[in-house]
């Protein structure tokens, strides 16, 4: 723990007082093996109250005092062609991979001025150029936690893979970001959605039923190919979401294999760097889009704050874990599945849950 003087804030800047941090499987990584060589402030899936907000920043943002929001883990520059784009999540300024001196909540490092970067925090600081959005007051603290993993659902199924009315889907891995897969997927009129798990996800697979998939499938119990084969009546599917962590690269020669004979779309993660034996001819001969999981924009974050406001799907059962301030190790190592039970997504309640 460590501990900061409150900033000074600029006219242009604000200071939220953090409610609730998510955490994702990237914060496992990061925590495990840190990317960034100075003090991080973790934590990039952040809600709060601004209590503070200097004149600029009011006038430019029209958020002030007392608004409740969700930030964006981006810092972009507002300048350059992507942000002029709205893309602003391929900003250089944010972008912490390539840019050492990049601004993004949970991969910078607290050695820059204003030092509270990151969500695992009792407050975090707002620059002029901090991307918000409105959270409704009566939304409960958990389910604001889960904006995120909503928004990534709705860009990646949605706006990446095209997925929409009569699609067939099938959602590889039912954490937290498959089962975000299968609520934006039924909400967009998917037809089939059928989801994957182990005999250990027997409770998430559960629960993806309930949220709407058509079939669920352990990959230890039964042939993956058979069963989408069947439930396809031989077709295959039109989309496929790999959500799996640490699987390797099985979940995507299986993807290239199930999707349907051309045409089809599949949505990798990325985890290792080389692809031994890629079956690049089966992909080009069947005219497979591949395309990267990079996030979310402007619109699916709204668009998943909707959803939430809304009470459409029961979300509440994602929020299975929150955590202290004290008890970030833990909250970590519960997302990576080394304790807990049941886990799907875990918070951070920086002041509890008053
Ligand atoms: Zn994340
Ligand atoms: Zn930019």
């Amino acid at each position: 723990m460590r501990e900061f003087p409150l900033p000074d804030i600029p006219a242009d800047g604000a200071l939220l007082r953090v409610e609730v941090a998510g955490i994702c499987g990237t914060d496992v990584k990061m925590y495990d093996k840190p990317r960034i060589a100075e003090p991080v402030i973790m934590g990039h899936e952040n809600v709060g109250t601004i209590v503070r907000a200097g004149p600029d920043f009011a006038r430019r943002k029209g958020f002030g005092e007392g608004d409740r929001v969700f930030v964006e883990h981006y810092v972009p520059c507002l300048a350059c062609e992507w942000c002029h784009l709205g893309e602003y999540r391929h900003c250089a300024a944010t972008d912490w991979r390539s840019n050492p001196d990049a601004r993004r909540y949970g991969y910078t490092s607290a050695d820059n001025p204003y030092h509270l970067w990151g969500g695992f925090a009792g407050y975090l600081y707002l620059p002029w150029n901090a991307v918000l959005h409105r959270v409704p007051a009566d939304l409960p603290m958990e389910l604001a936690g889960i904006v995120t993993p909503l928004s990534n659902g709705i860009e990646w199924a949605l706006f990446d893979c095209g997925v929409g009315y009569d699609s067939r889907v099938l959602v590889q891995g039912p954490g937290q970001q498959g089962l975000s897969q299968v609520v934006a997927c039924k909400q967009a009129g998917a037809s089939q959605i059928i989801v994957t798990g182990t005999a250990r996800d027997a409770a998430r697979l559960a629960l993806a039923v309930e949220l709407g998939a058509d079939h669920v499938i352990d990959v230890e119990a039964e042939d993956v190919r058979t069963r989408v084969a069947d439930l396809t009546g031989g077709r295959g599917v039109d989309v496929v979401l790999d959500c799996t962590a640490g699987a390797g690269t099985a979940p995507v020669v299986l993807g290239i294999e199930v999707l349907k004979r051309r045409g089809g779309t599949i949505l990798i993660q990325g985890e290792m760097d080389a692809f031994p034996d890629f079956p690049v001819k089966l992909m080009t001969e069947k005219g497979i889009t591949m395309r990267s999981a990079r996030g979310h924009s402007y619109r699916s974050c709204e668009l998943a704050i909707a959803q939430l406001a809304a009470g459409r799907f029961p979300l509440e059962k994602l929020t299975t874990h929150t955590f202290g301030i004290d008890e970030v190790p833990a909250a970590i190592r519960s997302v990576g599945g080394q304790e807990g039970q049941d886990v799907v997504h875990v918070s951070v309640l920086p002041w509890g849950k008053a």
